[in-house]
């Protein structure tokens, strides 16, 4: 037995299931996860010594690879400076005047420690200020695990109706509708409208595989929320500051009333925020009646991280530069039969299809037009990637991530051990 196999049999006794988070367990690929011990730019290593460039990279934080040298310098400098003091700081104040600058629309913001949270204070805001109790959520989008988001969530629960202990209560207040479908929408307002407090979505659905809706669909949207006086909430914990620094919402020129930030704001520390105009934001305590708190919001050490990540990212060419790598590794996949991918920006989500109609590379925009062999030759496909040195998500349904750390040569490789790998 190596000794991933040997930490994970310890770990099976004292944590459910093995593991913090379930899509880390290889549920969904079989087989035992592996045990890292470190991470460099694209490259982790396990506990056995064996070493894959990642295009996991922590399910999306790292947009500048791991260990990234100003990252870390930012992170140890605040730790000799004392790692956390339940007071106001400054770093929390450059971060925020950092990203409410670039993001117009972004007025005021409040940090948080992770995307669950953002959005669980975001839904709390828009049921306060519009005095309304239902929220529309999308089948297949995951917004982290509050009660209200855990039905047809995707991520870990991709296939999975709603998880046990949420109230028929509060899964009565949560509207659930498919992707893609703007008629679903229109029908939903018509017959609820007065009562729905906001629409939450993201708007780069990226947590039941890739599924990219179209521009014309995410504005009529956005439209109809303003005609029926509801909230439109882009949960961009995933597509923020990835898909160029004002995410989605800037390359739509669509200005959501909150958003939801997660993931890349930290640096890969934990962080998560929510933003939007003045007036709704200043409906949170201690300004106004809505409660939120953190003991460990604005932690310094966290928010330096961010503020090294996304100093960064103001520079567009950095962005630019992944994009190439993505194109790719999109025009590298088209030459293989059975495998597609889609792409958008530094994320890519690949879908199998053995015995299917060769190297099409169609654009699933539902989980129902997600052909149903995907998750099934998953596991194999997985595998035999891993075998070349290679770490993929290990589940059907998450999608993987290129950072500032992958070359031209990574990608390359990557093609090549597709190619080895296709499902036949
Ligand atoms: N929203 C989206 C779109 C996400 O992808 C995630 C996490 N994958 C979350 C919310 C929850 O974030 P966290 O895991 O930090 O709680």
């Amino acid at each position: 037995m190596n000794e991933s196999s040997k930490l994970f049999e310890r770990a099976l006794r004292v944590t459910p299931g093995g593991v913090h988070s379930p899509v880390r367990s290889f549920a969904a690929v079989g087989g035992r996860p592996l045990f890292i011990e470190s991470a460099h730019g694209a490259q982790l290593t396990d506990a056995d010594g064996a070493r894959y460039t990642d295009y996991c990279m922590a399910f999306g934080p790292l947009i500048l690879g791991h260990g990234d040298a100003d990252v870390a310098a930012a992170a140890h400098d605040a730790i000799n400076n004392g790692w956390s003091f339940g007071t106001a700081e400054r770093w929390s104040l450059e971060l925020a005047e950092l990203i409410t600058a670039r993001i117009p629309w972004a007025e005021q913001i409040r940090f948080v420690n992770s995307g669950t949270e953002a959005v669980m204070s975001a839904l709390r805001l828009a049921r306060a200020a519009t005095g309304r109790p239902l929220i529309v959520k999308f089948a297949g989008c995951y917004h982290g695990h509050s009660d209200a988001m855990l039905i047809e969530a995707g991520s870990g629960m991709a296939g999975i109706p709603a998880s046990a202990g949420v109230s028929t209560a509060t899964a009565a207040e949560t509207l659930i509708l498919p992707l893609n479908d703007i008629a679903a929408v229109t029908n939903a307002f018509a017959d609820h409208g007065d009562r729905i407090a906001a629409v939450i979505i993201e708007p780069l659905p990226a947590n039941n595989g890739l599924l990219p809706q179209t521009d014309a669909y995410l504005h009529e949207l956005a439209r109809l929320c303003r005609q029926h006086a509801a909230l439109l909430i882009f949960d961009e914990v995933i597509s923020g500051f990835r898909c160029g620094f004002g995410g989605r919402a800037e390359q739509l020129g669509i200005e959501p009333d909150l958003v939801t930030w997660g993931k890349i704001i930290g640096g890969g520390f934990p962080v998560g925020a929510f933003a939007g105009s003045k007036s709704l934001m200043q409906c949170i305590a201690p300004a106004g009646p809505v409660y939120q708190a953190g003991t460990l919001s604005a932690n310094p050490v966290a928010m330096r991280a961010g503020l090294a990540t996304l100093e960064k990212l103001t520079d567009g060419l950095l962005y630019d530069n992944l994009n190439l790598l993505s194109g790719e590794l999109r025009a590298g996949l088209k030459q293989i039969p059975n495998v597609s991918v889609t792409v958008h920006d530094s994320l890519f989500w690949l879908h199998l299809h053995p015995n299917g109609a060769g190297n099409i590379i169609d654009v699933p925009r539902a989980p129902d037009q997600i052909r149903p062999e995907h998750a099934a030759a998953y596991p194999q496909f997985f595998r035999g990637i891993l075998n070349a040195g290679i770490y993929l998500p290990p589940s059907p349904y998450e999608v993987g991530f290129i950072s500032a750390a992958h070359s031209s040569d990574n990608i390359r490789d990557f093609i090549a051990a597709i190619k080895n790998t296709h499902p036949s």
